[in-house]
């Protein structure tokens, strides 16, 4: 085998310059242009502008084999940046908090390595989408063409995952990121005297009871064992302490790993809703936005993930890889791509560091080496599993 070099000094500076740029959905345009520079730098012809900022570079070996996409995520999220590291966020209010900056870095790593050691078949796409954070980037691509013009057997992604041991890779057959809607509920009564309830129709109260009787349709509607969550996030309503008011804002999300779960949630929110307006005479008017399917590893594909992970560590040592590795409520637009192909979709620690969405995360730069090396060895894996089939 050819010695591999992964430059991870020029990686990590990489890293965290983007960390230091950081950019919202669909707004990705100094990442993507560093992105589309670094892979003409190693010798690709990027394909730009696919939901507006996204990214595809091909390697084609030229011989008939499977077809890979291999998928990082670009885009920030709107939060303010706590920790005092010197690369840290130099836009206000935006801030690198789930790490994209690193799954970028590892990408393009693996872009430079794998044109330096090639499977010897098939073609590999890397994949750089924006808007994963609540814009559904994966869902624009596919909309924009990105299976007719890169058509792929297999599709891979990879998050890091904090509490889980930095490098350490991670992941499971089935469902492994839950499906998901968010919410958005309007309570309309009539304000009065906070002295004479009787003359309105309150619906801070009503809201209160909306947000209780909410929690009895995880606790009685759905099957107890496929894990399911539904959470208010918003409350907001009145102006004084003295005055009941006219309206009620609440919003939130509800999440399932089974999509039957996800609609008997959904449809048990609107009924409650029609029932408690009913029942207290107010007007409640219920919004679900933004769906996001289970993300769903298919069987086989997680197989030829599981082979990478084992080879990977052979080669490298460090931590065992979790091969059945705890499935997530947290929401992962690459369901999308899972709908329309086989892939699977792993993880890789990041040691005890901050929760993903914290103002003081950062991504740990020391795995950016164990999350090129995958990339490079799952292609290399797919290669030799079409060749077996
Ligand atoms: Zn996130
Ligand atoms: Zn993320």
């Amino acid at each position: 085998m050819k010695p591999l070099a992964v430059d991870t000094t020029f990686l990590a500076e990489l890293r965290r310059d983007l960390h230091t740029h950081p950019e919202l959905r669909f707004e990705e345009q100094r990442t993507a242009a560093v992105v589309a520079q670094h892979l003409q730098n190693f010798g690709y012809m990027p394909h730009t502008g696919l939901a507006r900022t996204g990214v595809v570079a091909t390697l084609d070996t030229g011989r008939a084999g499977p077809a890979i996409m291999l998928r990082a995520d670009m885009d920030a999220l709107p939060v303010s940046e706590a920790g005092q590291v010197p690369w840290a966020s130099c836009n206000p209010g935006v801030m690198h908090a789930c790490g994209h900056d690193g799954h970028t870095a590892m990408l393009l790593g693996a872009a430079a390595l794998l044109k330096a050691d090639p499977p010897p078949c098939g073609k590999i796409y890397f994949v750089f989408q924006p808007a994963e954070e609540g814009g559904a980037g994966a869902q624009v691509m596919i909309d924009e063409g990105l299976f007719d013009l890169f058509p792929t057997d297999y599709c891979f992604g990879l998050h890091n995952w904090p509490g889980l041991e930095a490098g350490r890779l991670g992941v499971r057959t089935g469902p492994i990121m839950a499906g998901g809607w968010r919410f958005a509920i309007r309570i309309t009564g009539k304000g009065s005297h906070a002295a004479q309830p009787h003359m309105g129709t309150d619906p801070l109260t009503i809201g209160a009871a909306l947000v209780q009787e909410a929690q009895l349709l995880v606790a009685r509607r759905t099957d107890p064992v496929i894990p399911a969550v539904l959470s208010f996030c918003i409350f907001d309503a009145g102006t004084t302490d003295n005055i009941l008011p006219e309206t009620a804002r609440l919003a939130g999300t509800l999440r399932a790993l089974d999509p039957l779960v996800l609609n008997e949630l959904k449809d048990g929110l609107q009924r409650l809703c029609d029932g408690l307006g009913v029942a207290h005479g107010v007007d409640i008017d219920v919004n679900f936005h933004q769906p996001y399917p289970v993300t769903v590893n298919e069987h086989r594909a997680t197989q030829i993930a599981r082979q990478a992970m084992q080879a990977l560590e052979v080669q490298l040592g460090g931590p065992a890889p979790d091969m059945d590795i705890a499935p997530s409520l947290a929401s992962e637009d690459f369901g999308f791509m899972l709908q329309k192909k086989s892939g699977a979709y792993a993880m890789i620690g990041n040691g005890e560091s901050h929760k993903l969405h914290s103002p003081d995360y950062d991504f740990d730069d020391s795995i950016i080496t164990r999350g090129v090396r995958y990339w490079h060895q799952l292609a290399h894996t797919c290669a030799a599993a079409g060749h077996a089939a």
